[in-house]
């Protein structure tokens, strides 16, 4: 009798081990909190926030900066940290702390690669507030 069955199935797959679960507590933590405010953030830019502009007409744009016309694929939009606050240096942090939209923007894939140096020519952002992304800010290359 070698039929696979599910309890054969579910007997032999490898438990998760402490780590794997704990990760997956806090994924289910985080979720709740990164969705309600990136949900936030594409409220307050839209697709992308260099790309609709309009969205944040305060924003400083250098004028070599180059937009991008086609907000689908293949260049989506995503969601970016800023600073002190991407995801490698927040690892750890509460979620209210990960994520806030002070601290987050959307961007198109263009832009986020741009700004993370994946894509030349790299893009810098400023905030010329307090206020962080929920204030103006300012792009350079
Ligand atoms: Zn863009």
């Amino acid at each position: 009798m070698n039929e696979l069955t599910i309890e054969r199935y579910q007997s032999k797959r490898k438990k998760p081990g402490p780590t794997a679960k704990y990760r997956a507590k806090r994924k289910r933590a985080e979720a709740p909190v990164a969705k309600f405010v990136r949900a936030q953030c594409v409220d307050r830019d839209g697709d992308c926030r260099v790309c609709d502009w309009e969205n944040n007409p305060d924003d400083y744009h250098a004028d070599d900066l180059e937009f991008v016309d086609d907000l689908t694929f293949p260049n989506p939009s995503e969601w970016a940290h800023l600073g002190e606050k991407t995801r490698a240096k927040t690892r750890g942090m509460k979620p209210e702390a990960r994520h806030t939209t002070e601290d987050s923007v959307i961007f198109c894939k263009v832009h986020h690669d741009r700004y993370d140096g994946r894509q030349k020519p790299r893009m810098f952002v400023k905030s010329l507030t307090a206020l962080g992304a929920n204030g103006p800010l300012e792009f350079t290359q």
